[in-house]
This record gives C-alpha cells, sequence and structure tokens, in this order.
C-alpha cells in the first residue's frame, strides 16, 4: 500500500518527507491539483476532510494521511486557531498572515505572548479512520527573526529556546514540533495498516 500526503503546502510536505524518510508521495502527484474545501470546525475535523477526499479520489489501495495545523494565541481569544492559513484572507500568503499576528499583538501593547502549535493528523484506509494530535508550547514576539521554517516560525520561540524557529536549526524543530509529536504517534498506525493491506491485497 502507498502512503499518499493529502497536502499542498511545501513547508510541510519538507517536514514530512524529512521524518518519514521520503516515504510519502503528495496528492499532486498523482491527482494533479484539486481544491479541498476545509469547513470544518477543528483541526481534527479539516484534517479528516482532507484526507478523506484524496482517499474517495484515489482509492482502496492507498493510506492517505494529512495535517490541518495552526498556530493559537489565548491574549488573542485562540486566534488565529484554524484560520491559520488564512488569517489575513483567502488568498493570504504565509507573511500576509504573519504580520496581521503581529499588528493584533501590537494592539494589545506587548512585545511577546504565549503562543502554541496544534497539528492534528488523520490516516484515512479502507481499515477506517484514525486521528492524532501533537502541540509545541512558547511565546511569540512582534519581530520576526530567521528565515529557516515556514509560516508563523519567525515570530515563534519554543518553550525552552531563546531563539525563534526561523533561527533555530531545522534539525531542533524536527525533534520538538507540533507535527513531529503527532507523527510519532501516527507512525505506529500507518505501520501497522501498511502491513495489514500488504496482507491482503485487494485485486
Ligand atoms: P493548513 O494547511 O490549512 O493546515 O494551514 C496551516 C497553516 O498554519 C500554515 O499555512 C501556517 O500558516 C500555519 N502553520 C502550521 N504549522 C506551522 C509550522 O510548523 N510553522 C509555521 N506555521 C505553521
Amino acid at each position: 500500500m502507498k502512503i499518499v500526503l493529502a497536502t499542498g503546502n511545501k513547508g510541510k510536505l519538507r517536514e514530512f518527507n524529512k521524518m518519514c524518510r521520503d516515504e510519502v508521495i503528495p496528492f499532486f502527484q498523482l491527482l494533479g491539483d484539486i481544491e479541498i474545501v476545509e469547513d470544518g470546525n477543528s483541526f481534527k475535523e479539516n484534517a479528516l476532510i482532507k484526507a478523506r477526499t484524496i482517499y474517495n479520489k484515489l482509492g482502496e489501495d492507498y493510506i492517505v494521511i494529512s495535517d490541518d495545523s495552526g498556530i493559537s494565541v489565548p491574549l488573542l481569544g485562540g486566534e488565529p486557531n484554524i484560520y491559520s492559513a488564512r488569517y489575513a484572507g483567502v488568498n493570504a500568503t504565509d507573511k500576509d498572515n504573519l504580520f496581521k499576528l503581529i499588528e493584533n499583538i501590537k494592539a494589545k501593547g506587548v512585545e511577546k505572548t504565549l503562543a502554541y502549535y496544534t497539528a492534528s493528523i488523520a490516516i484515512v484506509s479502507r481499515y477506517g479512520e484514525y486521528s492524532v494530535h501533537g502541540w509545541m508550547y512558547g511565546d511569540v514576539i512582534i519581530k520576526p527573526k530567521g528565515e529557516n521554517g515556514f509560516g508563523y516560525d519567525p515570530i515563534f520561540i519554543p518553550l525552552g529556546y531563546k531563539e525563534t524557529l526561523g533561527e533555530l536549526d531545522n534539525s531542533i524543530k524536527k525533534r520538538i514540533s507540533h507535527r513531529y509529536k503527532a507523527l510519532k504517534l501516527a507512525k505506529p498506525l500507518i505501520e501497522m495498516l501498511k502491513k495489514k493491506g500488504d496482507k491482503s491485497p485487494k485485486i
């Protein structure tokens, strides 16, 4: 059984490939560009929507995994949360979203505040649907620093560190990230599904 990743996000894809030793195929290599309407009310619902949509197009020989993730800032009532990718509007870039978050934090009169990333990974296969979560806690600051990572990483300082994820080496993020923690929980499930599928291939 082949493992397909239901994301077009280049930053996520890079991180998944590093964590899975290039084992995952991005869905667009098999299906081209597909628009998926993420209208769920939680990271979990949106991750399942993405994985289900791709699974329904590819069929039973595939295990589809997807990640829905984002950042939450308690000072802003939890924003941007599930709207992280479209915080500054539907066609907003990562930079637009980053600067909108900075402006909203500045408007509260602080330079630094608590934040956390959430990643929900959904796994859909002929054996059913699973989902797992991972979190990374830290602070966000109002001055972006560094070029590593993607999205909100230039303003996120993980708990226990002094530099942003933009400045820290990617190998550090790989070990502590929300995505890594969720994937660690997902991996035994994926292995189990792969073994099951390889033992009883559908003809
Ligand atoms: P999704 O593709 O709908 O799950 O949106 C995820 C959005 O959350 C991305 O576009 C980023 O803005 C943000 N995000 C999720 N994970 C990360 C991360 O590891 N670093 C920085 N930003 C992230």
